[in-house]
């Protein structure tokens, strides 16, 4: 499990930028060295544990990009085309057995090897077959042309995956290629979700009059399935700090990281902070973010505690920019930040210096082609509809005092955050 000292959340401003956040967590986070084999068909989503050298060229051999045929540089036509003898026909999957003869031109597929000596193909579409069946080559082709030399795309001992990828489709195709059958990951990262709160019951129960469904849980473990964890879900714990602590000190240590939602603002009913220091030790981040509110951070036992606040869409904003880089550097994660990709706005909005704010907007494409972003037309924090109508946030820097229409803003797709 992780271990932390009890002080290595602790932060000394008032503020905690979300680039500080973040920057704090990657520092002290340290990553869990437990690796685990996996099947390359499992492999996707895990954080790779070691290193990947290509143990062989991609391609493996030279061989031909295109159908068409094959010569030698030495007989490119140069000014006018020229009829060539055919010698030999050569599918993906064969090889030819001598070397191409001089003045001759060998039939070849995609993908099949060249045969020794021939250098350049012609696409079968740029030549003619005349009447005795010879190929009309025409001038003018470059030297080396429609060929994938061997190594091309990665040469032997190459790193060609790095310790710390999160693996996707394309690098598990990359570790196919290289005939690779299982790859060594870090294992999952074991987390405890809590939700907190009177008012809360489970999908499932009986609901009073006074209660809403949890949904934060729901959201939260999803999202932290979708960065590769592994999840105990650990139901809702009442507004009572006895209760809150009894729940908590009985996951730590058999979890890499605890994460709780609600109860963490400071009103007579939020708990989660004295329930922590009474167990652990906690810190308050107040972070300069919208939506987001105070974001626990503590150590309970050396298991770090995340508590989120209970608004779903503080909690979702949050999980980004807190949970997000906790996850990844408990799993030894290369950083993946998250890069806003310029889009056009279509909305006037207002906001406070010295704080980000995320916005949420959908895109739709404007006449000219661009992309524009529309503002939600509400802002609670509560809004669970604003998570489900829009696309993705827009993100605001902490400089920004407004936005005008037509303005270059940073959109961040949802697709792109977990
Ligand atoms: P809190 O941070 O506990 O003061 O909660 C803030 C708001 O979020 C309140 O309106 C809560 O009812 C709501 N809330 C808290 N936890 C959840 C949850 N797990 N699912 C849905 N709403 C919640
Ligand atoms: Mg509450």
């Amino acid at each position: 499990m992780a271990q932390l000292s009890d002080d290595c959340f602790a932060f000394g401003g008032p503020m905690m930028s979300v680039d500080d956040a973040v920057g704090l967590i990657a520092a002290r986070v340290n990553a869990i060295a437990d690796i685990e084999t996996v099947a390359l068909v499992d492999a996707d989503g895990r954080v790779l544990a070691r290193d990947i050298v290509a143990p062989l060229p991609l391609p493996p051999f030279t061989n031909s990009a295109v159908d068409g045929y094959a010569v030698r540089n030495a007989d490119l036509p140069q000014a006018n085309a020229e009829e060539f003898p055919l010698d030999g026909r050569i599918a993906a999957g064969s090889a030819a057995d001598h070397p191409i003869k001089p003045g001759h031109t060998a039939r070849i597929f995609t993908g099949a090897p060249m045969p020794q000596g021939a250098e350049t193909v012609f696409m079968q579409e740029d030549v003619r077959i005349d009447e005795s069946g010879r190929i009309v080559l025409p001038p003018g082709l470059k030297p080396g042309a429609n060929v994938r030399p061997a190594g091309e795309d990665i040469p032997q001992g190459h790193v060609a995956l790095r310790a710390g990828q999160r693996l996707r489709p394309q690098h598990v195709a990359l570790a196919a290629a290289f005939g690779l059958t299982t790859l060594d990951v870090v294992r999952r990262i074991r987390v405890a979700v809590f939700s907190t709160g009177d008012e809360l019951v489970s999908p499932g129960e009986v609901r009073a009059p006074s209660q809403l469904f949890d949904s934060n849980r729901f959201m939260l473990m999803a999202m932290l399935r979708r960065l590769g964890c592994e999840v105990s879900d650990l139901g809702i714990l009442r507004d009572a700090q006895a209760l809150l602590a009894d729940g908590l000190k009985r996951v730590a240590g058999q979890h890499d990281l605890i994460l709780t939602t609600g109860g963490v603002s400071t009103g007579e009913e939020d708990h989660v902070k004295a329930a922590v220091e009474s167990i652990g030790t906690l810190v308050l981040w107040r972070m300069a973010i919208k939506p987001g509110r105070p974001v626990a951070m503590g150590i309970i036992g050396g298991t770090p505690l995340i508590g989120l606040p209970g608004n779903p869409v503080a909690s979702f904003v949050t999980f980004v920019h807190v949970v997000r880089p906790t996850v990844l550097a408990l799993a030894g994660g290369l950083p993946e930040p998250l890069l806003p990709i310029p889009v056009r706005a279509a909305f006037t909005y207002k906001k406070k210096e010295g704080r980000r704010e995320y916005v949420r907007v959908s895109l739709r494409k404007a006449e000219d082609g661009a992309l524009e972003a529309i503002k939600f037309p509400r802002e609670g924090a509560g809004l669970l509809s604003s998570l489900v109508e829009t696309d993705g946030l827009v993100e605001l820097g902490e400089a920004v005092t407004r936005v005008e229409p037509g303005q270059s803003i940073g959109f961040l797709s949802y697709a792109n955050m977990i």
